[in-house]
């Protein structure tokens, strides 16, 4: 049986709990960059969307007014042929085809203010687009140099903890100190767990009474359930 200097395990229990911690944080700078670069992206999509659906509304609106100006001159034509008319007949056919191009120019001015209506409208949505994404830009941008400032400091503190990781390390008997290894490969700060209550609080299993009195008298012992290296949880600490 292996025993520890009493402080050993807690300790290096805590190095790796506060290594795992400045190491989330590290990894938590770029992740939520790039959530914003997202937001960013999708706001730039939908405002090239809405770009695209004025040019198409306002080529719409140019079609209908050069087909109602080619109207307007068949129009003229029919007027001039309206004189002309052979017979009464003729005359009849030309006053009810003029009629009825009235009536179809009259739908297409009323389409042709609708559509102009639609541009002015999608125009309000892309000025609100616009600053949607200047806003999300900025954001992005300033969240990024923050990330960057923290940086340095968080790098400084993992490699001063991880000096203390390796020199608490060295407080390990040699017989332990393979498998500790690969239970920290394994599972990171996990690797360690507190006995409350001779129980290992990583799995709840409860200890048998002689296994509970060798932790708490310093002997290394791996649970038996879970396999993480036991340690008991001094009350105060
Ligand atoms: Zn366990």
């Amino acid at each position: 049986m292996s025993h520890a200097q009493a402080n050993t395990l807690p300790e290096l229990h805590r190095l790796h709990l506060a290594i795992q911690e400045v190491q989330e944080e590290i990894d938590r700078g770029p992740r939520q960059l790039r959530a914003r670069s997202n937001t960013t992206a999708s706001r730039l999509a939908e405002l090239e969307a809405q770009r695209q659906k004025q040019k198409q509304l306002k080529m719409l609106a140019d079609q209908k007014s050069l087909q109602l100006k080619t109207n307007e001159a068949k129009l003229e034509d029919l007027k001039g042929k309206l004189n002309q008319a052979a017979s009464n007949r003729e005359f009849d056919i030309i006053k009810g085809q003029i009629e009825a191009d009235k009536v179809a120019n009259s739908v297409l001015e009323d389409e042709i203010l609708e559509t102009l209506d639609k541009v002015d409208k999608v125009q309000a949505e892309l000025k609100k687009l616009e600053s949607d994404v200047a806003i999300a830009q900025a954001e992005e941008k300033k969240f990024a140099s923050e990330v960057d400032q923290r940086r340095p400091s968080l790098e400084a503190r993992l490699g001063s903890l991880r000096e203390e990781l390796q020199q608490a390390e060295t407080y390990l008997p040699e017989e332990i100190r393979a498998a500790y290894q690969r239970l920290v490969q394994a599972h990171g700060a996990s690797a360690l767990s507190p006995v409350e209550n001779a129980t290992c609080t990583s799995c709840y299993v409860r200890l048998t009474p002689q296994n509970a009195v060798s932790i708490e008298s310093g002997t290394i012992m791996f649970c038996r359930t879970c396999g993480r290296l036991l340690y008991p949880r001094k009350e105060s600490a």
